[in-house]
């Protein structure tokens, strides 16, 4: 008897999983890895190492693990636009900032009303082109994970990026806003809180924030779920609405409703996760020093 590398709490979960597959552990050697953004021309995963100021591309066509930048501005959380191009959270750059086709960096933001940001942490991208992003201060809290300053903007908010340029602060009510993903359909924001980090009387949750009919803005977030293992820093959602996120004990899913229907242990803090591979249908999972994947029975949207 093969034992299954996941916990089903609900037979919903049945339907996104294979009893067979393994949890692979691809690579191990990072600090803090984080980030994952798959970029599909490529076969390439790419993630940060923050600690360490670089990004490392796993290769998978033969499995290999490369640098692909040092220094990065301590870039912590990735996204693939939807011309394939990657995307990054700067933390010691306190920019959102892209590579482009040619190779060159281009910062797409770096000021909300002339102050700086924090540490951009975790960023997705909307179909009309503009992106939303975290700004908390893990970046600026420690030497460790970038360079100690004061906030310039004295809080740590949502934004979101126009395809103008124009920066607007879209939730400003939660501690330490995180990861963040939409639905399918782009009718819900999903943000995580790691504000328990500052201070423990904010619980690690994850909100759904209706997304106002313009497009552009939202409403009030509602609790989606609270986390019993650490917290939740990076999700990613799946085609089916399904939420794959990181825990303190390894990968938690969420049906659509917000029931916990299972669980994938891993054997470090996970703090984040993508979908990857040409039929968008490998979970890479970021353990805290090491990489692992494991395929799943659903698929990442096509970028994310
Ligand atoms: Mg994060």
């Amino acid at each position: 008897m093969v034992e299954s590398p996941h916990i089903v709490l609900d037979p919903r979960f049945n339907a996104l999983i294979f009893g067979h597959t393994k949890l692979e552990k691809l690579w191990t050697g990072a600090r803090w890895a984080e980030g994952p953004a798959y970029l599909p021309a490529a076969r390439h995963l790419i993630f940060s190492d923050i600690p360490n100021d670089r990004l490392l591309r796993f290769n998978e066509d033969d499995n290999t693990i490369s640098v692909f930048l040092t220094p990065c501005g301590h870039q912590n959380g990735h996204t693939v636009d939807h011309e394939g191009r990657l995307v990054a959270c700067e933390h010691s750059g306190r920019v959102v900032s892209r590579i482009e086709h040619d190779g060159t960096h281009k910062v797409l933001a770096s000021h909300y009303q002339g102050k700086r940001f924090n540490s951009p942490n975790d960023i997705v991208q909307k179909s009309d082109g503009s992106f939303w992003f975290t700004d908390p201060t893990y970046g600026i809290d420690s030497e460790y994970e970038g360079y100690v300053t004061e906030s310039e903007i004295g809080g740590s908010y949502v934004y979101r990026i126009d395809p103008s340029g124009a920066v607007t602060a879209l939730i400003t009510d939660m501690k330490k806003p995180n990861g963040i993903a939409f639905s399918p359909d782009e009718s819900l924001l999903y943000v995580a809180d790691t504000g328990t980090t500052h201070d423990p009387s904010f619980a690690p949750v994850i909100r759904a924030f209706p997304v106002k009919p313009d497009g552009k803005t939202v409403g009030e977030g509602k609790l989606f779920c609270t986390c019993d293992a650490g917290l939740y820093d990076g999700f990613r959602v799946d085609t089916k609405g399904n939420i794959w996120t990181s825990t303190g004990v390894g990968v938690y899913t969420y049906a659509p409703d917000g029931t916990l229907i299972g669980k994938t242990p891993v054997p470090e803090i996970v703090g984040n996760v993508t979908f990857g591979g040409p039929k968008r249908n490998r979970l890479y999972i970021m353990g805290q020093t090491s990489l692992y994947s494991i395929f799943v029975n659903t698929q990442g949207p096509k970028y994310c």
